[in-house]
């Protein structure tokens, strides 16, 4: 296992990276930041669990970006959009919605089932200042590859229907992009949700 170190920017403390983590998080002062492209600081929101859970605790980040999108033409057969219509506003033909990126590692199925369901349904919850000992699993993402899967994210959502989307020209662009470490518990099915 490789480990890098590096100095937090902001308080100086020493950071550890473990294999291929993309971003760097202090302990000591909370600062995340990357740098790929010289250091870069992170927004970052940590959810809290609801209070009802009992079972084993962990924390999956996902890269929430937010987006607006603009539909330049369509020729849609059988109404509106699937999904891209719940976004936009009366009459207009632009909007604007958070997409959830999974950004630890998994499998393109789980991949496809969490990003679609969150960016759907977004998660309301309550924010933490830490993770209160709860295990966090590796940002393994980097913002710009989750950026780059928003289209497919949304191509995905409205492909889903089949039949109904016969053309669609948009134009969609990332306004701001932030870690949200989601809290899940470990179920004999797999792992739940639990805001
Ligand atoms: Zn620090």
């Amino acid at each position: 296992m490789k480990i890098v170190q590096v100095k937090c920017p902001s308080c100086g403390t020493p950071i550890r990276m473990k294999n291929k983590e993309a971003i760097f998080l202090c302990d000591n002062c909370g600062m995340m930041h990357t740098r790929n492209h010289g250091i870069e600081r992170i927004d970052y929101e940590i959810a809290e669990f609801s209070s009802s859970v009992a079972n084993e605790r962990m924390y999956m980040p996902f890269w929430r970006l937010y987006c607006d999108f603009s539909i330049r033409s369509k020729n849609v057969e059988g109404g509106s959009f699937f999904r891209l219509s719940q976004w936009i506003k009366g009459d207009k033909n632009s909007g604007a919605f958070f997409v959830f990126i999974p950004a630890f590692d998994t499998s393109l199925e789980n991949f496809k089932l969490l990003s679609i369901h969150l960016t759907l349904n977004p998660p309301h919850y309550r924010t933490t200042m830490n993770f209160g000992g709860v295990t966090r699993m590796p940002v393994l993402m980097t913002k710009e590859e989750a950026r780059e899967l928003a289209d497919f994210v949304v191509v995905t959502i409205e492909a889903e229907k089949p039949g109904v989307l016969q053309y669609l020209d948009y134009s969609l662009s990332v306004k701001d992009e932030r870690i949200i470490y989601l809290p899940f518990t470990k179920t004999s099915s797999g792992p739940v949700l639990a805001v």
